[in-house]
């Protein structure tokens, strides 16, 4: 099924459904991730992708308009909110070099001082969350009310579920984010940084939703309306830690088969960014081993193969 919003621009519209009919016909998508319980009911074929031009423009093939949980795709809205808040001073307290390790891994932190290798494994993420709960008092709705204005969806909204199930399950997260205090990587409360991040991950938002909230990376900070969140650098940058870092120890096979800056979640979710030109979002919930959607990956890797679109 193929449903356009809007008929301005619709360039990779044939790409996106020889795609999608491409996937269908694949065996063998992966399975959903079950460490978050209310995860796991997800159907492995549930497949979706869309494309956001500049202009806001947005379509997608199969079930692209189909709210799903966005979990750590958000990891780059809070790091663009918080590097635009802070700047540089940030890097003093989270790398920017790929860990080679699991999203959720604890085995670096301790001999490399509580300071987590990138914002995109949950250490990083959390400490990217506890500065942003600093300044603005309630990280997770400052960033519900980034995504809604970016999308143009005002009905995107926290999961209470979700949130719920990762909070009585989440255990490892809880430990990252106390072992990080104990070197003074932490600013707030445990119990206040945890409630905040597992808001964050649970929040629902749909292929376009997610397409039209990273295009302001491609238009290099800019947001929808106009206005600058980020400088040119600020996105370069964090462009960058999404092409080395956003699929965690897979980045080296993600940046090989798709060629552009892109951020998993463990929803099935994938965002792509093709600086200058348009984003892409991608959602089937069944994953690898290293948590990124296996249809999700496969169908980036045909849209750069097709298109020749790709930052190399
Ligand atoms: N909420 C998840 C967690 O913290 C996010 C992980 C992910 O999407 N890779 O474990």
């Amino acid at each position: 099924m193929v449903i356009m919003t809007t008929t301005s621009s619709l360039t990779f519209l044939p790409v996106l459904e020889r795609i999608a009919e491409e996937i269908g016909r694949t065996p063998g998508r992966g399975r959903p991730a079950d460490y978050i319980p209310a995860l796991a009911a997800r159907d492995p074929r549930s497949f979706g992708m869309a494309v956001a031009e500049l202009d806001g423009t947005v379509y997608g093939v199969g079930e692209w308009r189909q709210p799903f949980s966005t979990q750590s795709i958000t990891k780059v809205f809070t790091l663009a909110l918080e590097l635009a808040r802070e700047g540089d001073e940030l890097w003093e307290h989270v790398g920017r070099e790929p860990s080679g390790n699991p999203f959720n891994s604890l085995v670096q932190l301790e001999y490399e001082n509580g300071i987590p290798r990138n914002p995109f494994i949950n250490a990083g993420a959390l400490v990217v969350t506890d500065r942003l709960q600093t300044r603005t008092g309630d990280a997770a709705d400052t960033l519900l009310a980034f995504l809604r204005a970016e999308s143009g969806n005002p009905d995107l909204d926290f999961d209470r579920q979700i949130a719920a199930s990762e909070t009585a399950h989440g255990d490892r997260n809880a430990a990252l984010a106390h072992f990080m205090k104990s070197y003074g990587n932490i600013e707030n409360a445990v119990p206040t940084l945890l409630f905040e991040y597992f808001r964050q991950c649970s929040i629902a938002a749909s292929c376009a939703d997610l397409a039209l909230a990273t295009t302001f990376l491609a238009r290099h900070g800019i947001c929808a309306d106009g206005t600058r969140l980020l400088t040119r650098s600020q996105a370069k940058q964090i462009n960058a830690i999404m092409l080395t870092c956003g699929t965690y120890d897979a980045a080296g096979d993600f940046a090989y088969r798709v060629g552009l800056p892109g951020k998993s979640g463990v929803g099935g979710g994938i965002i792509a960014v093709v600086p200058g030109r348009c984003t892409l979002c991608v959602w089937s919930p069944g994953l690898d081993e290293r948590g990124n959607s296996v249809a999700g990956v496969a169908a980036l890797d045909r849209f750069t193969t097709l298109t020749g679109l790709s930052v190399f």
